[in-house]
């Protein structure tokens, strides 16, 4: 039977997406794109819920980058929001007895994160805050920030206590609730994710392009996989059509030796044949409020009480204008289990998991023109702006040969 593609990329998350469409336009080849799931977009996806509101069904997604490349190259896809995220931490107060009667609130209070100069001054008053906050900048005089974990070590006994309130209020209950392991136990890349900063900016990232697109996540994918060498396939399963056992690969029964660009998790690719790769999955607890807006920021960080981790609010983000009512979100973090209808969404990157993901890879790499790409196939922490470059870069070197 004539084949009708060249390539065949599983998945149509940015991975999938980017991919597609520089073997499409760039290399001027067929590509066909199988979706598990009945829309395009990966985790990225967004969609109107049942009020109208404009949701993030896998979480919320805030574009950032520092890449040019990667900036421009999106941008031929959408037009851009200006926003910048921003996140406060909503806890309870170590001592509510000390505030005076006509302050007390319900005895909770809230400060920015990334723990900066200004949530010094929240936590420890305004005098105490500036004095802490002055010490901490003549100890790190040549740092913009430094990682919870480098303070710890700090041997200056005030320093110490610094950091001992930071990963009290700010990282090992957080920390606890989203990974089940403390912020030791975890790789030190992701607490540093969200650095103590030595100044009062209070953005959650600092890159110099962010923003989100116009008209949300899922017109800019139409657009990416809109090209006539592409076509996108919803609804089926990859692993239906596409077999690798043996180190062959097989589509629909026939070898084919085109680009495969898989894009799913690694280890069912293989049948789980050394064993299932850990991950982290969530719950999300949608819930709809009859108000303009539920809260004063796009996220809310619960750093120390609550089961979910976070409440973010989806008008803050896309700024859409829907007066009378609003959406959020509570994620909920545990174990993923493999069972039916569970998402893995994170990797748990230690040794012994990165130890059995190698062993996949290199199985991988005995398949003909197999290519794993993406944040399950490369069983990374990516955020969005690192998979387009990723993929981009994968299209440069395959598109040489
Ligand atoms: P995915 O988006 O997971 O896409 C993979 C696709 O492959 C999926 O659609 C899946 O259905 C499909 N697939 C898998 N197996 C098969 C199969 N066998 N057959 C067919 N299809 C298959 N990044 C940011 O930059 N900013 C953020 O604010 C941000 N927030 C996030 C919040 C959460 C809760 C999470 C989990 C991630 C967040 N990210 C964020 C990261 C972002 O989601 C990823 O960088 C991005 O989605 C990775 O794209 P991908 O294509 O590798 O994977
Ligand atoms: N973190 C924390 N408290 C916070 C925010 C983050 O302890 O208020 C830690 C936590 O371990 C988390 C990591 O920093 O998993 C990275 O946070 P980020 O917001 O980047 O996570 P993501 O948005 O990828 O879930």
């Amino acid at each position: 039977m004539e084949r009708t593609f060249d390539c065949l990329v599983v998945g149509a998350g940015y991975a999938g997406a980017v991919a597609a469409r520089e073997l499409a336009e760039r290399g001027g080849k067929r590509v066909l794109v199988l979706e598990r799931r009945d829309h395009v977009g990966g985790n990225a996806y967004d969609c109107p819920d049942e009020h109208g509101v404009l949701i993030h069904k896998y979480g919320p997604h805030i574009f950032h980058t520092g890449s040019k490349r990667v900036f421009d190259y999106l941008s031929r896809f959408t037009r851009w929001r200006r926003y910048q995220h921003r996140v406060i931490a909503n806890l309870p107060r170590d001592n509510p007895e000390v505030v005076p009667a006509h302050k007390k609130t319900d005895g909770r209070f809230t400060f920015p994160v990334p723990f900066n100069l200004d949530s010094m001054e929240r936590a420890f008053g305004p005098d105490e805050g500036k004095r802490l906050g002055e010490k901490l900048l003549d100890a790190y005089p040549a740092q913009s920030q430094v990682t919870i974990l480098e303070l710890r070590q700090n041997p200056d006994p005030e320093i110490a206590a610094i950091a001992e309130y930071v990963y009290e209020h700010v990282f090992v209950h957080y920390t606890m609730k989203q990974w089940g392991q403390t912020p030791e136990e975890i790789d030190p890349n992701t607490t540093a994710r969200v650095p103590v900063r030595l100044s009062r900016d209070d953005r959650y990232f600092q890159d110099p392009w962010q923003g989100m697109p116009l008209e949300g996540y899922t017109p800019l994918f139409e657009r990416m996989l809109d090209h006539p060498n592409i076509t996108v396939a919803l609804g089926v399963d990859a692993l239906t059509r596409l077999d690798v056992s043996g180190g062959a690969v097989r589509v629909d029964g026939q070898s084919f030796d085109g680009p495969v660009i898989y894009t799913g998790q690694a280890d069912e690719l293989f049948g789980f044949c050394f064993g299932p790769l850990p991950y982290r999955t969530l719950d999300f607890g949608f819930e709809t409020h009859r108000r303009d807006f539920y809260q004063t920021h796009g996220t809310v960080n619960y750093t120390v009480d609550e089961d979910f981790t976070r409440i973010t609010e989806f008008k803050h983000l896309t700024g859409q204008d829907l007066p009378g009512v609003t959406t959020i979100m509570k994620e909920y973090s545990r174990a993923y289990t493999g069972a039916a209808g569970e998402t893995p969404y994170y990797a748990i990157i230690d040794p012994a998991n990165n130890a059995l993901y190698e062993k996949y890879r290199a199985l991988a790499g005995e398949c003909g023109d197999l290519h794993l790409l993406g944040r399950l196939a490369e069983y990374k922490y990516y955020n969005m702006d690192a998979i387009v470059l990723r993929a981009l870069e994968l299209c440069d070197v395959l598109l040489e040969k």
